[in-house]
Protein backbone atom coordinates (compact mmCIF):
# COMPACT_ATOMS: atom_id res chain seq x y z
CA UNK A 1 0.00 0.00 0.00
CA UNK A 2 1.31 3.16 -0.94
CA UNK A 3 1.65 5.93 1.56
CA UNK A 4 -1.19 8.06 0.01
CA UNK A 5 -3.44 5.04 0.08
CA UNK A 6 -2.62 4.27 3.66
CA UNK A 7 -3.27 8.17 4.81
CA UNK A 8 -7.13 8.99 5.90
CA UNK A 9 -9.14 12.22 6.25
CA UNK A 10 -9.99 13.34 9.32
CA UNK A 11 -13.32 15.57 9.20
CA UNK A 12 -13.45 17.72 12.58
CA UNK A 13 -17.40 19.56 12.71
CA UNK A 14 -18.67 20.85 15.54
CA UNK A 15 -19.80 24.39 16.85
CA UNK A 16 -18.21 27.61 17.76
CA UNK A 17 -15.41 27.45 19.98
CA UNK A 18 -15.73 23.77 21.15
CA UNK A 19 -11.43 23.52 20.64
CA UNK A 20 -11.60 21.94 16.90
CA UNK A 21 -9.00 23.70 16.25
CA UNK A 22 -6.75 22.57 19.28
CA UNK A 23 -7.84 19.10 18.70
CA UNK A 24 -7.49 18.71 15.08
CA UNK A 25 -3.97 20.64 15.87
CA UNK A 26 -2.59 18.12 18.37
CA UNK A 27 -4.52 15.23 15.87
CA UNK A 28 -2.24 16.35 12.82
CA UNK A 29 0.89 16.74 15.14
CA UNK A 30 0.66 13.11 16.40
CA UNK A 31 -0.40 11.62 13.08
CA UNK A 32 2.02 13.40 10.97
CA UNK A 33 -0.94 14.77 9.14
CA UNK A 34 -1.29 18.47 7.93
CA UNK A 35 -3.97 20.23 9.55
CA UNK A 36 -5.76 22.90 7.74
CA UNK A 37 -8.45 25.36 9.86
CA UNK A 38 -11.00 26.26 7.19
CA UNK A 39 -12.61 28.73 9.63
CA UNK A 40 -9.50 30.68 8.98
CA UNK A 41 -10.40 30.65 5.50
CA UNK A 42 -14.20 32.03 6.09
CA UNK A 43 -13.00 35.00 8.43
CA UNK A 44 -9.86 35.59 6.00
CA UNK A 45 -12.52 36.31 3.23
CA UNK A 46 -14.40 38.65 5.88
CA UNK A 47 -11.87 40.45 6.96
CA UNK A 48 -11.23 41.13 2.92
CA UNK A 49 -14.20 42.47 2.95
CA UNK A 50 -14.80 44.49 5.86
CA UNK A 51 -11.37 46.15 4.48
CA UNK A 52 -12.63 46.61 1.44
CA UNK A 53 -16.22 48.25 1.87
CA UNK A 54 -18.14 45.23 1.61
CA UNK A 55 -19.24 45.24 5.42
CA UNK A 56 -20.84 48.57 6.67
CA UNK A 57 -21.96 48.85 10.12
CA UNK A 58 -21.37 44.99 10.52
CA UNK A 59 -24.12 44.98 7.46
CA UNK A 60 -22.67 42.51 5.11
CA UNK A 61 -23.72 43.55 1.25
CA UNK A 62 -23.65 40.06 -0.82
CA UNK A 63 -23.11 40.76 -4.26
CA UNK A 64 -19.85 43.30 -3.00
CA UNK A 65 -18.45 40.35 -1.33
CA UNK A 66 -19.20 37.63 -4.42
CA UNK A 67 -17.61 41.27 -6.15
CA UNK A 68 -14.17 40.81 -4.72
CA UNK A 69 -14.43 37.02 -4.76
CA UNK A 70 -11.69 36.96 -7.57
CA UNK A 71 -9.44 39.49 -6.36
CA UNK A 72 -9.34 37.52 -2.81
CA UNK A 73 -6.02 35.19 -2.85
CA UNK A 74 -5.39 32.95 -0.16
CA UNK A 75 -2.84 30.46 0.93
CA UNK A 76 -1.35 28.98 3.72
CA UNK A 77 2.27 29.08 4.80
CA UNK A 78 3.65 26.30 7.80
CA UNK A 79 4.98 28.33 11.04
CA UNK A 80 7.28 25.75 12.95
CA UNK A 81 6.54 28.38 16.14
CA UNK A 82 2.84 27.74 16.11
CA UNK A 83 3.65 23.78 14.81
CA UNK A 84 0.51 25.36 12.19
CA UNK A 85 -0.06 26.76 8.76
CA UNK A 86 -0.36 30.73 8.87
CA UNK A 87 -3.39 32.31 6.42
CA UNK A 88 -2.16 34.83 4.54
CA UNK A 89 -4.55 37.08 1.94
CA UNK A 90 -3.04 38.22 -1.69
CA UNK A 91 0.48 37.14 -0.06
CA UNK A 92 -0.05 39.39 3.62
CA UNK A 93 -0.12 37.72 6.50
CA UNK A 94 -3.60 38.21 8.54
CA UNK A 95 -3.64 35.25 11.08
CA UNK A 96 -3.46 37.66 13.87
CA UNK A 97 -6.26 39.84 12.52
CA UNK A 98 -9.11 37.31 11.83
CA UNK A 99 -9.84 36.14 15.39
CA UNK A 100 -11.48 39.75 16.12
CA UNK A 101 -14.96 39.85 17.59
CA UNK A 102 -15.52 42.59 14.76
CA UNK A 103 -14.39 39.54 12.26
CA UNK A 104 -16.32 36.51 14.76
CA UNK A 105 -19.60 39.13 14.06
CA UNK A 106 -19.63 39.10 10.60
CA UNK A 107 -17.99 35.66 9.29
CA UNK A 108 -21.66 33.64 10.00
CA UNK A 109 -23.05 35.89 7.09
CA UNK A 110 -20.40 35.92 5.09
CA UNK A 111 -20.20 32.06 4.92
CA UNK A 112 -23.41 31.81 4.06
CA UNK A 113 -23.54 33.32 1.00
CA UNK A 114 -23.56 30.44 -1.78
CA UNK A 115 -20.23 31.59 -4.09
CA UNK A 116 -18.02 32.34 -1.24
CA UNK A 117 -18.89 28.34 -0.01
CA UNK A 118 -18.32 27.50 -3.95
CA UNK A 119 -14.90 28.65 -3.85
CA UNK A 120 -13.40 27.76 -0.53
CA UNK A 121 -14.91 24.44 -1.05
CA UNK A 122 -13.20 24.00 -3.63
CA UNK A 123 -9.90 24.86 -2.41
CA UNK A 124 -10.44 22.52 0.70
CA UNK A 125 -11.31 19.72 -1.45
CA UNK A 126 -8.22 20.22 -3.69
CA UNK A 127 -5.56 20.71 -0.34
CA UNK A 128 -7.45 17.44 0.62
CA UNK A 129 -6.82 15.32 -2.52
CA UNK A 130 -3.74 13.36 -1.14
CA UNK A 131 -5.25 12.77 1.75
CA UNK A 132 -3.46 12.73 5.40
CA UNK A 133 -5.16 16.23 6.87
CA UNK A 134 -7.18 16.85 9.39
CA UNK A 135 -9.88 19.50 8.69
CA UNK A 136 -11.46 21.10 10.69
CA UNK A 137 -14.75 23.11 10.40
CA UNK A 138 -18.71 22.97 9.64
CA UNK A 139 -19.24 20.85 7.07
CA UNK A 140 -16.18 18.92 6.32
CA UNK A 141 -17.62 15.39 6.37
CA UNK A 142 -20.70 16.14 5.37
CA UNK A 143 -20.62 18.31 1.91
CA UNK A 144 -16.41 18.70 1.45
CA UNK A 145 -15.37 15.13 2.25
CA UNK A 146 -18.71 13.01 3.03
CA UNK A 147 -16.04 9.70 2.12
CA UNK A 148 -14.26 11.17 5.20
CA UNK A 149 -12.54 7.45 6.59
CA UNK A 150 -13.21 9.20 10.30
CA UNK A 151 -15.92 12.05 11.25
CA UNK A 152 -16.11 13.83 14.70
CA UNK A 153 -18.41 16.09 15.84
CA UNK A 154 -17.74 18.02 18.54
CA UNK A 155 -19.69 19.83 21.23
CA UNK A 156 -19.23 21.55 24.79
CA UNK A 157 -21.50 23.18 26.89
CA UNK A 158 -22.39 27.38 25.99
CA UNK A 159 -20.98 28.25 28.83
CA UNK A 160 -18.01 26.05 28.45
CA UNK A 161 -17.13 27.37 25.17
CA UNK A 162 -17.39 31.19 25.79
CA UNK A 163 -15.25 31.10 28.85
CA UNK A 164 -12.35 29.85 26.79
CA UNK A 165 -13.00 31.82 23.48
CA UNK A 166 -12.84 34.96 26.52
CA UNK A 167 -9.78 33.75 28.17
CA UNK A 168 -7.93 33.50 24.58
CA UNK A 169 -9.04 36.68 23.65
CA UNK A 170 -8.66 38.37 26.78
CA UNK A 171 -5.03 37.08 26.74
CA UNK A 172 -4.36 38.70 23.56
CA UNK A 173 -5.01 42.06 25.12
CA UNK A 174 -8.45 42.11 23.52
CA UNK A 175 -10.78 43.95 25.66
CA UNK A 176 -14.33 42.11 25.68
CA UNK A 177 -17.00 41.12 27.68
CA UNK A 178 -17.80 37.48 28.74
CA UNK A 179 -21.88 38.58 27.88
CA UNK A 180 -20.45 39.17 24.42
CA UNK A 181 -18.79 36.52 24.25
CA UNK A 182 -21.56 34.12 24.73
CA UNK A 183 -23.88 36.16 22.42
CA UNK A 184 -21.59 35.56 19.26
CA UNK A 185 -21.02 32.14 20.41
CA UNK A 186 -24.60 31.38 20.55
CA UNK A 187 -25.55 33.07 17.42
CA UNK A 188 -23.40 31.86 15.21
CA UNK A 189 -24.42 28.40 16.26
CA UNK A 190 -27.88 29.55 15.57
CA UNK A 191 -26.76 31.01 12.41
CA UNK A 192 -24.23 28.16 11.19
CA UNK A 193 -27.61 25.63 12.00
CA UNK A 194 -29.98 27.53 10.18
CA UNK A 195 -28.45 28.75 7.02
CA UNK A 196 -29.62 27.36 3.77
CA UNK A 197 -26.25 26.51 1.69
CA UNK A 198 -24.57 23.59 3.75
CA UNK A 199 -25.65 23.60 7.47
CA UNK A 200 -23.87 23.26 10.34
CA UNK A 201 -25.29 19.18 11.27
CA UNK A 202 -23.84 15.84 12.76
CA UNK A 203 -23.00 13.73 9.35
CA UNK A 204 -24.96 10.64 10.00
CA UNK A 205 -21.76 8.78 10.38
CA UNK A 206 -19.82 11.19 12.73
CA UNK A 207 -18.80 10.16 16.04
CA UNK A 208 -19.52 13.10 18.72
CA UNK A 209 -17.11 14.33 21.07
CA UNK A 210 -18.69 16.20 24.03
CA UNK A 211 -15.37 17.82 25.58
CA UNK A 212 -16.31 20.18 28.06
CA UNK A 213 -15.31 18.38 30.78
CA UNK A 214 -12.26 16.30 29.17
CA UNK A 215 -8.28 17.56 28.83
CA UNK A 216 -6.86 17.40 25.51
CA UNK A 217 -4.81 14.18 26.69
CA UNK A 218 -8.44 12.36 27.23
CA UNK A 219 -9.52 13.64 24.38
CA UNK A 220 -6.44 12.59 22.51
CA UNK A 221 -6.68 8.57 23.95
CA UNK A 222 -10.54 8.82 22.84
CA UNK A 223 -8.96 9.83 18.93
CA UNK A 224 -6.60 7.15 19.26
CA UNK A 225 -8.72 4.60 19.71
CA UNK A 226 -11.09 5.89 16.83
CA UNK A 227 -8.47 6.06 14.40
CA UNK A 228 -6.95 2.65 15.04
CA UNK A 229 -10.06 1.46 14.44
CA UNK A 230 -10.70 3.42 10.74
CA UNK A 231 -6.77 3.03 9.52
CA UNK A 232 -5.74 -0.92 9.61
CA UNK A 233 -3.55 0.14 12.56
O1 LIG B 1 -14.11 27.69 13.17
P1 LIG B 1 -14.36 29.16 13.33
O2 LIG B 1 -15.19 29.48 14.54
O3 LIG B 1 -13.13 29.99 13.24
O4 LIG B 1 -15.25 29.53 12.05
C1 LIG B 1 -15.72 30.83 11.85
C2 LIG B 1 -17.04 30.81 11.07
O5 LIG B 1 -16.79 30.37 9.73
C3 LIG B 1 -18.13 29.88 11.59
O6 LIG B 1 -18.93 30.48 12.59
C4 LIG B 1 -18.93 29.58 10.33
O7 LIG B 1 -19.87 30.62 10.10
C5 LIG B 1 -17.89 29.65 9.23
N1 LIG B 1 -17.44 28.33 8.79
C6 LIG B 1 -18.20 27.65 7.87
N2 LIG B 1 -17.78 26.47 7.36
C7 LIG B 1 -16.60 25.94 7.73
C8 LIG B 1 -15.79 26.61 8.67
C9 LIG B 1 -16.25 27.80 9.21
O8 LIG B 1 -19.29 28.12 7.52
N3 LIG B 1 -16.19 24.81 7.17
Amino acid sequence: MSDTESKIIIAVDGFSSCGKSTFAKAIAARLGYIFIDTGAMYRAVTLYALRHGAIRSGIVDEQAVVGLLDRIDITFRFNPERGASDIYVNGDLVEGQIRTIEVSNCVSAVSAIPEVRRKLVAMQQEMGRRRGVVMDGRDIGTVVFPDAELKIFMTADPAVRARRRYDELTAKGERVTLEEIERNVRERDAADMSRAVSPLRRADDAVELDNSHMTVDEQMEWLMREFRLRSNR
